[in-house]
């Protein structure tokens, strides 16, 4: 099935923002917010709120909302960590990914730091 921004929207409502990135990365996002809910779910938790999805030098940056920690619950800063190791996994993962296609690229047909492989490159430049 695709995975469009409107879909992860919809699986995700903790997930509900504009995606600035091509749309290569989608299944990777949808994966990630596949395992923020299971993992929330499993501590019971509500999975803190996805603030902005975007590229950044030639890697997907997700920022998240600080869990609500007023009751100074010293397990729920554990699990915003461990959903952090999520998050973070996810990132490195991308930049191994063309993010218009979302074929794998290696350093040899990586176009710039924007983790476009060298095909998608040249259909954006033959347009
Ligand atoms: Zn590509």
């Amino acid at each position: 099935m695709k995975i469009t921004n409107d879909k992860i929207e919809t699986d995700f409502p903790f997930c509900n923002v504009y995606l600035e990135c091509g749309e290569g990365w989608y299944p990777l996002i949808w994966g990630c917010m596949k395992e923020i809910q299971k993992y929330c779910s499993r501590v019971d938790i509500s999975p803190p709120k996805v603030l902005q999805i975007k590229e950044k030098f030639g890697g997907l940056r997700m920022y998240l909302a600080q869990i609500d920690n007023s009751g100074e619950n010293p397990l729920l800063l554990n699990s915003f960590y461990d959903i952090m190791n999520i998050v973070e996994r996810y990132e490195l993962i991308s930049s191994l990914y063309c993010q218009m296609c979302g074929k794998a690229i290696n350093e040899r047909t990586r176009v710039n730091y924007h983790a476009i492989c060298e095909s998608c490159s040249n259909i954006k430049k033959n347009k």
